[in-house]
């Protein structure tokens, strides 16, 4: 990847803006661009694309809410930014938090409202730290089904995507403005396409070794469960024209994935008051601090592997979930009618698992304070019949990135916007600070989205195509 002089750019089309990466991020900010009467190139490197989007639960955080309002669920920008960097500890930029957190219901609005997306509030659990309902998804919880109903969108808006179309070359001049990028194409031929103004929507290096053993030692050899296809192209185009990198050791963890089946077993169960223990039947943590630092938790235990443990209530949300509908398909989760069969059908001891089990309900019903300092009120205990599925920790996606102001431009080091450079989703510094801790459910599709609509907003509000503010649509 590399940054060339501008002179070198030799193109026969130009277009507007060329987006990098038809993900969630890219078609969101094509979409926002098309709507105005913007040509907009989307670049995608796969042959068809799918990107981390498609993996996810495609669940997207947001206040304020046509959907909220409706369910008389009362929750504010104001509310969402305290969450997020009550998460993060303070340790995140207040100013594109808070300016995200206020785009979020507008953006929500409008895919569903303009755009179509089908999308649904879910109901029945709350992730840890969201104090309100507020996640916004297809109704199968599936970022397959995001992902396609945003390209089908796209294809309605007549954005153009070209697959199979790895970026590798930025053109800049000596302020960093950017006028051409090259791509290759299978053949290994380079093309080279002229613009005003460039998105990075190509997320963050969950899929680049070098790069993870680089800024995440601690996650270099866990699974990575992201797309392959994000190398980190973003953070070398920016180092070479001078921008600010932010928080290069955060990632996105979880500590539910099941093994060896490799899905995501969502982290509702565990809300609704299941726990996880290791294989000596023993909880190790308090799971209510969040499902990212989770990750490490579990890689900690022996074996690298850990149990959830719940029961047929805890499990109620999550068969809205895609992904659990096929872990049991798979036979990923086990059923028990009492704890001997528990431990029969796990392989955990016995005696240990019934004195576990014991403890937590002492905790459920408030007789005793837990070890680890989980708050169980609101809880009901465990009860037959029970579930159990062998999980392991993972790595989802890199949270560190370039540094943005809040409209998405990329910042120089100086602290100074590039002239026409944006970034948003994994491809931009995210929101949970400086480590695994602060990521709060939801923020890559919160980064993805949103930071790809204010993108679009602003480079359109800078060409004066708009004159209003992004929440005024
Ligand atoms: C299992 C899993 C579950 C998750 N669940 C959730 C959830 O429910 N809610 C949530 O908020 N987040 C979730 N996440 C995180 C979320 O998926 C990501 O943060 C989000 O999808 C990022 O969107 P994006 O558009 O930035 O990147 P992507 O969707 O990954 O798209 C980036 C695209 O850029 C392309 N690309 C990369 N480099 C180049 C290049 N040089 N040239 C051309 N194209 C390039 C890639 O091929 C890819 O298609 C989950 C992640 C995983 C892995």
């Amino acid at each position: 990847m590399a940054v060339k002089p501008a002179e070198q750019a030799k193109f026969e089309f130009s277009v507007p803006v060329v987006v990098i990466g038809a993900g969630a991020c890219g078609l969101t900010a094509a979409l926002s661009l098309a709507e105005q009467g913007v040509d907009v190139l989307v670049l995608e490197r796969d042959e068809h694309p799918t990107g981390s989007t498609s993996l996810s639960a495609g669940l997207i955080p947001a206040a304020g809410t046509r959907l909220q309002r409706e369910k008389g669920i009362e929750d504010s920008a104001a509310q969402f930014a305290a969450d997020i960097s009550a998460k993060a500890h303070g340790q995140n930029d207040p100013v594109v938090v808070r300016a995200v957190a206020e785009a979020s219901g507008p953006t929500v609005d409008w895919l569903i409202d303009v755009q179509k997306l089908d999308l649904h509030l879910v109901e029945g659990f709350r992730y840890p730290g969201h104090s309100q309902l507020r996640m916004h998804g297809p109704r199968s919880q599936s970022g397959a089904d995001l992902e396609g109903m945003l390209l089908t969108a796209a294809g309605s808006a007549g954005v153009d995507i070209i697959t199979s179309a790895s970026v590798e070359d930025l053109y800049a001049d000596g302020q960093g403005r950017i006028s051409a990028v090259g791509f290759r194409r299978p053949d290994g031929s380079m093309e080279i396409v002229g613009c005003d103004a460039v998105i990075l929507a190509c997320n963050g290096f969950g899929g680049n070794p070098d790069k993870l053993r680089q800024y995440i030692p601690e996650m270099a050899e866990a699974e990575y469960f992201g797309h392959t296809s994000n190398t980190g192209d973003a953070l070398d185009w920016g180092v070479a024209l001078g921008a600010q990198t932010r928080d290069l050791g955060a990632y996105q963890g979880h500590g539910s994935v099941s093994t060896p089946h490799g899905s995501l077993l969502t982290w509702a169960v565990i809300t609704l008051g299941g726990i996880q223990v290791n294989q000596n039947a023993e909880r190790f943590a308090d799971e209510m601090q969040g499902y990212s630092e989770h990750a490490q938790e579990v890689l900690r235990q022996p074996g690298k592997v850990a149990w959830d443990i719940y029961d047929a209530r805890c499990e109620e949300p999550a068969l809205a979930f895609q992904d659990y509908k096929e872990l049991v398909a798979m036979g990923g989760v086990r059923q028990a009618g009492s704890v001997a069969e528990l431990a029969a059908v796990t392989g955990l001891p016995q005696a240990a698992l019934e004195r576990t089990l014991r403890v937590v309900e002492t905790c459920v019903r408030g007789e005793a304070a837990d070890e680890y300092g989980r708050d169980f009120t609101g809880n009901i205990p465990l009860a037959p019949p029970y579930r159990a599925a062998k999980v392991t920790g993972a790595l989802f996606h890199t949270q560190g990135g370039l540094a943005i102001d809040s409209s998405a431009r990329v910042l120089k080091a100086d602290g100074q916007p590039l002239p026409n450079l944006y970034a948003g989703g994994g491809a931009a510094r995210g929101f949970c600070g400086p480590a695994a801790f602060g990521y709060l459910s939801g923020n890559g599709l919160l980064s993805a989205v949103v930071l790809g609509r204010i993108a679009a907003l602003s480079f359109l509000t800078t060409q004066h195509l708009i004159s209003t503010s992004r929440n005024k649509k």
